[in-house]
Formats: C-alpha cells, sequence, structure tokens
C-alpha cells in the first residue's frame, strides 16, 4: 500500500529527529534547543540568575554593599553558622526547579550541583560531611527521588566530601510548605526531623544540602537537630535562594 504524503513527511520528520538526537544528545534545559554538549545554550546560560556581588554573612540572599546581613536575618535565630546560595529563585527560574523536583528532571541535579559547588568553592566553607535534607521515605516514594540528596551525592563528588544519607531523617510528613506563611513554615517542621547513627557526626562540621532558601525554617530545623546530637557546627548550601 503507497504511503500517503503526510505519512511520509512524518516518517522523514521522525528520522531527522531521530538522526539529530545521535548528533546532539543534549538539549537545553530551557529553550530545548539542540546540543553537542553541556545543559545550557549560551544565551539561556547567561540567563541564569546566578548569586552576585555582596551577601548576607547568615541566609547568603543577595544585599546591597552597605551592610552585612540583611534584615530578615537581624531579626531572626540561625542554629546554622551560614548558608550560601548559588542563584536568585526567581519566577522563571523557579519552573526549571519546578521541572527538577515534581517532573523527573534528574539530570538538572548534575548542573545544579556544579552551580552549588562553584559558590562553595569560592566562599570555601568546612565541611566533614554532606547531608541532604531529607524526605519523609513515603514522599520519597511518591516523587521516586529526593532531589536535595541527588544534588548532595554530585557535589560530595566533586569537591570530595563524603555524604551521608543515614543520619538525618524526617519522621513526620509534613505538608509542603510552598504556600504557608512565616510562622507556619516553622511550626510545620518542628519536631519533623531526627538523627540515627549519632556518633558519626559527633564534634564534626555538617554541610547541610536542600533546594530552595525561604524562611531558613527546614535547614534550621535539621541544624538544631545535628547540633543536639553531637555536630560542632552546621553550615548549609542551597540552589536558590527565595530571599
Ligand atoms: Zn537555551
Ligand atoms: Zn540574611
Amino acid at each position: 500500500m503507497e504511503t500517503s504524503k503526510t505519512e511520509r513527511l512524518h516518517l522523514l520528520d521522525s528520522l531527522i529527529k531521530n538522526v539529530s538526537s545521535i548528533v546532539f544528545p543534549h538539549h537545553c534545559a530551557y529553550c530545548g534547543r539542540p546540543l553537542e554538549d553541556g545543559y545550557f545554550c549560551e544565551d539561556c546560560y547567561k540567563k541564569l540568575p546566578f548569586i552576585e556581588g555582596n551577601t548576607c554573612s547568615i541566609c547568603g540572599c543577595p544585599i546591597g554593599n552597605e551592610t552585612d546581613t540583611c534584615y530578615e536575618c537581624k531579626n531572626g535565630f540561625y542554629y546554622f553558622n551560614k548558608n550560601i546560595s548559588a542563584c536568585r529563585y526567581t519566577s522563571e527560574f523557579s519552573e526549571l526547579v519546578h521541572r527538577f523536583k515534581y517532573h523527573n528532571g534528574r539530570y538538572l541535579a548534575k548542573p545544579f550541583a556544579e552551580f552549588m559547588a562553584d559558590r562553595l568553592r569560592e566562599e570555601d566553607l568546612p565541611a566533614d560531611y554532606i547531608i541532604p535534607v531529607p524526605l519523609h521515605p513515603r514522599k520519597e516514594e511518591e516523587r521516586g527521588y529526593n532531589q536535595s540528596e541527588l544534588l548532595a551525592k554530585y557535589i560530595g563528588r566533586i569537591l570530595d566530601i563524603p555524604m551521608l544519607d543515614n543520619v538525618l531523617a524526617r519522621d513526620i510528613y509534613t505538608e509542603s510548605q510552598t504556600g504557608l506563611k512565616k510562622e507556619r513554615r516553622k511550626e510545620n517542621v518542628q519536631g519533623a526531623f531526627s538523627v540515627k547513627n549519632r556518633t558519626i557526626i559527633d564534634s564534626k562540621i555538617i554541610l547541610i544540602i536542600d533546594d530552595i532558601f525561604t524562611t531558613g525554617s527546614t535547614i534550621n530545623e535539621c541544624s538544631k537537630v545535628l547540633l543536639d546530637n553531637g555536630a560542632e557546627r552546621v553550615y548549609s548550601a542551597t540552589l536558590a535562594t527565595g530571599r
């Protein structure tokens, strides 16, 4: 049977797609343009909201040159010594983070971890161990992976710091922090975490890894539990800051 013109065009189209996926196995994570290599095309890479210039000495958000800490940190209390973030959580960037977290965008873990590792090298924060913010086992099963653990794994490899995934546990299935007000976020994570195998972290400096820094309640609660269980000091690194 003779194939119709539309079918032939369709076949040709899929053939071109297959060939181009061999020649250009990568696609820009933002615009979808085929790439020979890497994760972002040059234009989109330039648009990534990397944090530059002066940052808050506590939470790592961008601030003006005339001050050392942001307004929130001047009035807040934190168990961790310092957080650093690679990017600003702009609405455009949040779409990419959303893909990473909820739409099986695991391939983004590697480039995101590289952004964070670059920032960590600049800041030169000390760390004996890297610990990702855990998900509740039920949530991890629903999602299929823990995005913070993926980031932590790659950062650990890049910076040659061991990653521990058997120390911090999330015992309470909390509602998502997204959309919650500051006070509710704090209550929401209170008592949600516990420490297993505490001897490993005794007198050690811990670097917590999470995706987004918003109010800092999640990282703060994790830091408190780690310090209560013998850690000497806690720092944290997040992909992006919403402040
Ligand atoms: Zn692009
Ligand atoms: Zn701050």
